[in-house]
């Protein structure tokens, strides 16, 4: 599918950045960066729909840091766990509404353990998490 101008594929040379590493997708101010082998995926005339999601996802990030402010919303997201795990939970149901759609099922315990991981500081447990995903994924 065509992508919007603001995605971008970290290509190789970015996975060497610190932070960004290799497998995670980030939404970086007004662009997001695609994982490469998932850019290509979509890119290609039938994307694997979790790939889509994963857009819906960032497409998500990207619209709420507009909203809020890119550098408020930078600080916020860094120093405050509670608001930091909110903000992927929102960022999580808009993904989850178009997989239900399309009646593909959501991985609640590894997206909790993701979500309760390193990679965002531990902002939550990981019962926590899957507990609130389940609530969302009820929601909607
Ligand atoms: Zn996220």
């Amino acid at each position: 599918m065509k992508l919007p101008w603001y995605v971008i594929s970290k290509g190789s040379l970015l996975h060497h950045l610190p932070l960004i590493g290799k497998s995670t997708a980030q939404s970086l101010g007004p662009i997001i960066l695609i994982p490469d082998n998932i850019y290509r995926d979509l890119k290609s005339e039938k994307p694997n729909p979790r790939h889509i999601a994963l857009l819906i996802h960032e497409e998500t990030h990207r619209k709420r840091q507009k909203k809020i402010g890119y550098l408020k919303f930078a600080y916020k997201y860094l120093f405050d766990s509670k608001f930091r795990f909110q903000e992927e939970l929102l960022a999580v149901k808009e993904a989850m509404r178009y997989l239900k759609s399309m009646k593909i099922a959501f991985d609640f315990e590894k997206k909790a353990k993701f979500l309760s991981s390193y990679v965002y500081l531990w902002p939550v447990s990981k019962e926590y998490a899957e507990k609130e995903l389940h609530k969302v994924w009820d929601e909607i």
